[in-house]
């Protein structure tokens, strides 16, 4: 069996609306991952052209498909996506994929459909026609799982991908950083800024409980890795910003 492989695919860059951080950018980054029988893609990544986010974000975004062409995957091979959670910048590019399945935690449509969490016109854009909701953990194939961790949102989710050579996660926005998954207390964005702290420490608890060998995130280039896969994957250098 070919083993599986996780591409990191840069989405955008916005700048931090608040005040403290004006001047920061910030990254997005989503991530697919090449299986035996097809291409899971978590995140699509700011839509384009909503005249109220770039005053506030100023996101420079790219075309998912684009993105996914220039990392070698042809986007006819996608057969699962799933968001993070529904934030404009995670679920922007849903309607890129027409036909394509996108799973979602119920509690995270509910949010994104009764209360001013997102773009919604990007989450209901013509193409995004196959979400499934889904309540808790949740099997995308035999190695990709969905795994709840609520804390960002109530509704959002990570991933861990099991591999030969041990379990890696895609935390998506349960952890802003490495940084933060090292134990930094002074991580910009993070657990400070969740509307669920305890929920976002517990779901960190349930991934660190998971022991990856590598851990990915939605909103840092760094890849956290631990100590004994110290030579498997060469870091992603963070920029300066
Ligand atoms: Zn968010
Ligand atoms: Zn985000």
């Amino acid at each position: 069996m070919s083993e599986i492989e996780v591409v990191p695919l840069e989405l955008g860059t916005f700048q931090f609306a608040d005040p403290e951080l004006a001047g920061r950018k910030g990254v997005v980054v989503g991530y697919a991952v090449r299986h035996r029988d097809g291409v899971f893609l978590f995140d699509t990544g700011f839509g384009l052209g909503n005249a109220e986010l770039d005053a506030t974000y100023h996101p420079v975004s790219r075309p998912v498909r684009e993105v996914l062409y220039d990392a070698g995957i042809d986007p006819q091979d996608v057969t699962a996506v799933a968001n993070c959670h529904l934030h404009a910048d995670h679920a922007g590019q849903n309607g890129a994929l027409p036909g394509v399945p996108i799973h979602v935690q119920s509690a995270e449509w509910e949010l994104a459909h009764t209360t001013d969490h997102t773009v919604l016109e990007w989450i209901d854009a013509p193409g995004a026609d196959a979400y499934l909701l889904v309540d808790g953990d949740h099997e995308i194939t035999a190695s990709i799982r969905i795994i709840a961790t609520p804390g960002h949102t109530r509704g959002h989710q990570s991933v861990a991908v099991t591999t030969a050579t041990g379990t890696i996660v895609l935390a998506g926005q349960a952890c802003y950083s490495a940084g933060e998954w090292e134990g930094d207390p002074d991580a910009i964005e993070g657990r400070g800024e969740a509307p669920e702290p305890d929920a976002y420490d517990a779901s960190i608890q349930r991934l660190r409980d998971l022991m990856p060998i590598r851990v990915y995130f939605a909103h840092d280039r760094t890849v956290w890795k631990a100590p004994t896969d110290a030579k498997a994957a060469p870091a992603i250098l963070r920029e300066p910003c």
